[in-house]
């Protein structure tokens, strides 16, 4: 792990364009996806009667050559990055999925996770079904290709009250392409047009990476299958009376230059920063960001305090994930692979230092001690999310709870940890405030122990006792005294 910060499992992609080369099309499309899941890539296509597929361990780049695309012939196209949080990081794992049932071939790219993973891939194996990985996703493919009914949307429909969690999904089989969401909508998925033909997208980057048009977003619950007749939109087999957008997707995962119900996310990630100033304002000469994610944040901080905004600290953009770095002590030794200082910025300065989110504070450290070093006067460290106290059971990888930093210690305790003169984190409210949609539109379990869906499976299969939600813990900021140096 490079640095500390959840990581989102997997981005999917799928088009329908007779006419188009659309594995191509699909390889910029993942190219676009690529922050959303770096171990693995995989692309399927389908020519009406027949689906190919290809998937390799790493980065979109490197899994795919021009003849690996040439053996991808077709007018529909899925795709998926992929970064595991269940099922390990191996190639029987990388993603789509293609399976060959009786009613004929499925491929399934998804992105989430479903918390009754192991009742299904048990019911299967009892059906006789030989599972090659250890996925979710490779179960839930399974459950579609043996489902029963008169058209592709029925049988999706069929099996969705089956499926508990977080699943975007695109499916593809011989002649159509699926779109769907779970109907709590707890990963994003956009819908575009490129031509005649149709997108489906974890994000609007890969749209416009892709020259396509936004069209709109993939509403909870909805299933949108595309054939030759065209785009026809199905509702929810069972809607959800409440709806669980992942906080996270607005506070870091989603790409600034995404659009996620109907707002860009620089700019409300700058509503961020603005709030942050007004809950946590400092005493300080110059605002710097955790690059890159912290950028729009950073620069929203720094235009309502009227701090300058400034460059401290530069990102290694070369060096990839570093997953040869398993260990604690590594980990904490690579933050210095990974960012290096401007000292002209720094010296005898009052640094606002922003980050999105500290998760186990391993990194912080390191990072709060290279400002120093590097000649900063003070750090007062700024966090545009509530601290994270609970595991993500919903497709994120934000460790074990014994492992939270804000789930062991006060905020006052984190901030003397990592060695700031103060630190402030971002409230709920103040979060939804700068995101201005009502908090029953998301997810806030990692913040307050509330989860959309029951996890004592999840639970039972981590060993872990189940506990009673707990709010997050107000945050705060620390006196001079009782920062450490
Ligand atoms: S628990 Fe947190 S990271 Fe997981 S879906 Fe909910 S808001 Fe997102």
């Amino acid at each position: 792990m490079p640095y500390d910060e959840p990581r989102e499992e997997c981005g999917v992609f799928g088009i329908y364009a007779p006419g188009e080369d659309v594995a191509r099309l699909t390889f910029f499309g993942l190219y676009a996806l690529q922050h959303r899941g770096q171990e693995s890539a995989g692309i399927a296509a389908a020519d009406g009667s027949d689906i190919r597929i290809h998937t390799r361990m790493g980065l979109v780049n490197t899994a795919f050559s021009e003849e690996d695309l040439a053996r991808l012939p077709g007018h529909i196209a899925i795709g998926h990055t992929r970064y595991s949080t269940t099922g390990g990081s191996r190639p029987v794992n990388a993603g789509p999925f293609l399976v060959r049932a009786e009613g004929g071939p499925v491929a399934v790219a998804h992105n989430g996770n479903l918390v009754n993973s192991d009742i299904l891939r048990r019911e299967l194996t009892e059906q006789g079904v030989q599972l090659t990985s250890t996925t979710d996703s490779e179960a839930l493919t399974w459950m579609i290709a043996l489902s029963h009914g008169r058209d592709l949307a029925t049988r999706v429909r069929q099996v969705m009250p089956r499926f508990v969690g977080a699943y975007s999904l695109a499916i593809m089989t011989p002649d159509a392409l699926v779109g769907v969401r779970d109907p709590l909508g707890v990963r994003p998925l956009c819908l575009g047009r490129l031509g005649d033909g149709w997108v489906i997208a974890s994000e609007t980057c890969a749209l416009a990476t892709i020259g396509a048009t936004f069209e709109r977003e993939i509403e909870p619950g909805e299933i949108v299958v595309i054939d030759a007749s065209g785009a026809h939109s199905h509702p929810a087999p069972q809607p959800s009376e409440r709806h669980a957008m992942c906080l996270f997707e607005f506070i870091y995962f989603a790409r600034p230059d995404s659009k996620l119900m109907g707002e860009r996310l620089h700019l409300v990630r700058q509503r961020m920063g603005a709030e942050l100033w007004r809950e946590h304002p400092a005493d300080a000469d110059v605002v710097i960001p955790l690059p890159d994610s912290a950028v729009p944040a950073a620069i929203g901080y720094a235009q309502a305090s009227g701090i300058p905004y400034a460059e401290g600290l530069i990102k290694n953009r070369y060096i990839g994930r570093t997953f040869i770095q398993p260990d604690q002590r590594l980990r904490e030794q690579g933050v210095k692979l990974k960012f290096n200082a401007l000292p002209e910025a720094l010296e005898g300065k009052r640094v606002v230092l922003i980050d999105d989110t500290i998760v186990r504070g391993t990194t912080s450290r390191p990072i709060v001690e290279l400002l120093r070093q590097s000649g900063a006067r003070e750090v007062h460290m700024r966090v545009h999310a509530p601290p994270i106290m609970w595991p993500c059971y919903l497709g994120v990888d934000m460790a074990r709870r014994d492992e939270l930093i804000a789930a062991r210690m006060s905020v006052d305790e984190i901030g003397r940890t990592i060695g700031a003169d103060s630190i402030g984190y971002l409230s709920l409210e103040g979060l939804l405030r700068a995101i201005a949609l009502p908090r029953s539109r998301f997810c806030t379990a990692c913040l307050t122990g509330e989860y959309p869906v029951p996890i004592q499976m999840e639970l039972e299969r981590l060993a872990l006792t189940p506990r009673v939600a707990a709010a997050a813990s107000p945050a705060s900021t620390l006196t001079g005294e009782q920062a450490a140096h």
